[in-house]
């Protein structure tokens, strides 16, 4: 791995903003590092949808550096290039969802989370690559091409944030963006071996995100550790009036709150969800039950029980297709998405033009499905049970985390699979999110922490715990990792 003045392709966030603030100079340096990381592995990898070329990049840091200099001492991440999830509107710069419907959709502004990094000096180096519309654990269902995971070429990198995964293990970007509605940052990251975290519902803006299922959609930070996923939710984190379903949080520095509990290192209660370990395969569950005796060797474990299975992935699916097949109703070829020939014909034909070619096979389908459990007749039999079952685990949850501050299980209940083996059974996919799901249905904050390997194959766990506690996430993140010595990972990519 090439080393110029001290930096090297797999430098934490923290470290390398604090060599920039002294030394800008160096910005250029490591820019030149990772574009010519990107010239070597991207072909194989294909993580990006849209890559911002050198020379832009280029550019906007000498134009940074000459406007700003008295703000640059204080600006947190100085130089940092991001690798951000084609569904986040990013102004000029394409932002397409994966999806033919938006192909060439060049939005007209920032999203707040953008605007929030910009601030702060980051960089937005590319668009990463999606499953379509965020509908997916694969990034298989992008319509342009899949995403290759950096570990094993022939597997997949998980999904739906499949590209930011990949760009960061493959060493492409030291720090992303992600979306999560039912794992889409933490099975992608727990595939990669990288850490990725859902924020609690509310915490971060929505504001220009492309909805899925705005119930549960939340934008997230992945990173290469622990610190640098506390360092990019400081930035994104905290009220914004643009969007309705924002918290009233003040800013806060989750770096220093992550610093002031591993100082004090407080004695936490644990509880381990049995059901959860159990679906998991048994290379997946040997990795993930090492990591459960690390942290109880120190904290106060108790094994509990949830006494649902399916059901939770039923109850996710039927609330994400119902409010998917809602929010997609706008992309009608005249007011958002594909443009087609409107001479001589009835809006009818139109319309289906735009929506048959705009969409692809699982974007259909969910809208199909989801206006299915909303119509009447069957809304009572399938979307408003499953409301009432959200109800139920979210007060489930809510005593579970009266006796305990987090509760662990594995992230996915299997290795990366091989490029085309869901497809097969797409039933099968959609029951691996079932230690995911449960967190957006309750609107917990959880996070994907890498902890083994099988094969050269990432294993990880996944905490949760009650809304507004990630500082205690990132806690017990940062102790697993000095145990296990799983950060700043960049896979040989052959
Ligand atoms: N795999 C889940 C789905 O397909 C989660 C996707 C997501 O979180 N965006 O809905």
């Amino acid at each position: 791995m090439s080393i110029v003045g001290g930096i090297s392709l797999n430098t934490p966030v923290y470290r390398l903003v604090e060599e920039f603030r002294t030394d800008p100079s160096k910005i250029f340096n490591y820019l030149d590092m990772i574009y010519k990381n990107i010239d070597r592995v991207e072909s194989k990898v294909k993580a990006f949808i849209t890559i911002v070329p050198q020379e832009t990049l280029y550019s906007y840091v000498e134009a940074l550096l000459k406007e700003q200099k008295e703000r640059i001492s204080s600006m947190r991440l100085l130089g940092v290039p991001i690798a951000v999830k084609d569904n986040i509107s990013t102004k000029g710069i394409r932002t397409t969802c994966a999806s033919r419907m938006l192909e060439s959709y060049i939005p007209p502004y920032n999203a707040t989370v953008i605007e929030r990094i910009i601030r702060e000096g980051g960089l937005i180096i590319g668009k990463t690559n999606m499953d379509e519309f965020a509908m997916g654990s694969t990034t298989e269902t992008s319509a342009f091409f899949p995403t290759r995971n950096p570990w094993d070429l022939s597997r997949v990198p998980g999904g739906s944030s499949g590209g930011s995964a990949a760009a960061l293990v493959a060493g492409e970007a030291p720090l992303a963006l992600g979306s999560d509605t039912g794992g889409s940052i933490r099975n992608p990251a727990a595939f990669c071996g990288i850490y990725g975290l859902k924020p609690t519902y509310g915490l971060v803006s929505r504001y220009g995100l492309i909805a899925y299922a705005s119930s549960m959609d939340q934008i997230g930070p992945m990173a290469r550790n622990t610190i640098d996923l506390a360092l990019m939710l400081s930035v994104i984190a905290g009220h914004d009036p643009h969007d309705s379903t924002s918290l009233p949080a003040p800013p806060k520095d989750y770096v220093m709150a992550l610093k002031e509990l591993d100082s004090k290192e407080p004695k936490l209660k644990i509880g381990i969800i049995k059901e959860l370990f159990e679906v998991a395969e048994e290379e997946v569950r040997k990795v993930a039950l090492k990591a459960v005796d690390m942290l109880c060797s120190y904290h106060e474990c108790t094994t509990i029980s949830l006494p649902y299975r399916t059901e939770v992935v039923a109850a996710y699916y039927i609330i994400a297709m119902a409010e998917a097949s809602s929010n997609l109703a706008r992309f009608d070829g005249v007011r958002y998405g594909l443009k087609v020939s409107f001479e001589n014909r009835g809006w009818r034909d139109v319309y289906t033009e735009v929506r048959t070619k705009g969409f692809g096979y699982e974007v259909k389908k969910r809208i199909a499905l989801g206006t299915y459990v909303l119509s009447v007749g069957y809304r009572d039999m399938y979307y408003i049970r499953a409301l009432k079952f959200r109800r139920i685990l979210k007060e489930t949850f809510d005593s579970i985390f009266k006796n305990v501050d987090a509760v662990i299980s594995p992230t996915m209940p299997i290795l990366p699979p091989r490029l085309g083996e869901f497809a097969k059974d797409p039933i099968k996919m959609y029951m691996a999110d079932i230690n995911t799901v449960i967190a957006n249905l309750i609107g917990a904050p959880a996070i994907s922490i890498p902890v083994g390997f099988y094969n050269n194959l990432p294993i990880a766990v996944q905490l949760m715990s009650k809304p507004l506690t990630e500082d205690i996430l990132l806690y017990l993140s940062l102790q697993l990792e000095r145990r296990t010595g799983l950060k700043d990972l960049i896979a040989e990519v052959p």
